[in-house]
Parts: structure tokens; sequence; C-alpha cells
């Protein structure tokens, strides 16, 4: 991947965020909110509220083979059909993890990220080191996430660009083929659409 062809936002992104910290030092300096609310605010569309609309997608996919190939013949489409779509989400691809394969996403010069699935990007997503690494030695990187994959799965490293955003469909969790897709979605974190986690699943014994 070039740099020219990685048309960035970073533009607008840094206009955005320019205007978002100028509020938040207002709000703060009139104590109107505290620090602790904002990170907290952060916190839930970083890791709850965002990633629940991608969860939702993954979890239709394991549960229905036929959303599954509209997802993978054309991701914009099929997650708009969910009700999710806008900014930072128009070009999606998703991508399938197999037992031979294994995706996952970086964003080597910024922070593309596709909002509408999986909200904003954590803090690691954004970091230098992240954006290095993945590519450099993606293996490392997984296993300090605590993913151990086997030696003969393939690692595969998408870079998102302005262009395009991807969305790790990961492996279904044995076991939980008969949960709902409710259910199911309490499984798919944020980190496994990232490609840096594994869904689990653990069968609770119905006393
Ligand atoms: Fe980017």
């Amino acid at each position: 991947m070039t740099e020219e062809k990685h048309h960035h936002h970073n533009t607008p992104l840094s206009e955005i965020e320019e205007r978002v910290k100028r509020l938040e030092a207002l709000l703060i300096e009139k104590n109107l909110v505290d620090v602790r609310t904002l990170d907290q605010l952060v916190d839930t569309y970083e890791n709850r509220v965002g990633p629940k609309n991608g969860a939702r997608v993954v979890a239709r996919a394991w549960a229905e083979p036929a959303y599954r190939d509209r997802l993978l013949d054309d991701a914009t489409a099929a997650i708009k059909e969910m009700g999710y779509a806008g900014r930072q989400g128009e070009h999606m691809v998703c991508v399938a993890n197999t037992p031979e394969v294994h995706n996952m996403v970086v964003c080597t010069l910024c922070s593309c990220y596709p909002w509408p699935v999986l909200g904003l990007p954590p803090t690691w997503y954004k970091a230098s080191s992240y954006r290095a690494r993945a590519v450099a030695e993606p293996r490392s990187v997984l296993n300090e996430f605590g993913v151990q994959l086997p030696d003969q799965t393939e690692v595969r490293v998408w870079d998102s660009t302005a262009e395009i955003r991807y969305l790790v469909l990961p492996m279904q969790p044995a076991g939980s083929e008969e949960l709902s897709q409710d259910a199911l979605a309490e499984l798919v974190t944020r980190d496994s659409m990232i490609g840096v986690a594994l869904p689990a699943y653990t069968a609770v014994a119905r006393l």
C-alpha cells in the first residue's frame, strides 16, 4: 500500500478533533462535566455501544449462511441492511477467519476504522507501535493480545484506508451453535472484529 493510495482523512478529522478538544476544555473549565465522566463516555462508545453493532452483524453471519454470503460478497450493503451505515463505513470489506487463515486489521498511516460497526478506535489501535508492529510482526502482537494460533495458520494483515474499512468475521466458537443471535452477539468482542482476539464460549451447565 503506497502513501498515495492511502488517501486518508487527516484534515477533516483533525478539525473535528480540534473542535472536540476545545469543547471538552470549555466544558471542564465551566465545571459542566468532569474529566472522569467524559472518560466514561468515551469508554462507553469505544467498548460498548459502538462494537455492539458489529457484534450483531457477526452473530447474524454465524446464524444465517445466506447473510454470511452477502456479508462476504458486499459488506457495505449487508451491514446497511442491518441499519448500520454512515461516516467511515461507506466502503466495508468483511474478511472471514478460517482454520487456515487469520485476519487482523491495522491502519498503518493513521487510524482508519469502521465507525458504524465498531464505534471509536481504541487508543492502542492509534498507537504508532501497533501500526508498525502489526505489519512487521503480527504473531508477536497477537501473542501479546493473548492469541496463539497454530503455526500452519496464515496471518493476513489488512491495512485500512479511507477507501476501505475492514471487519473481521471471527470463527464461531465451538458449542455455540444452538444460541440465539442475541446470545451469539454477546460472545463477539470488539477486539475479535479487529482480529486481535478470538471469541470464546463456555457452556454453562444448567442445574
Ligand atoms: Fe487511517
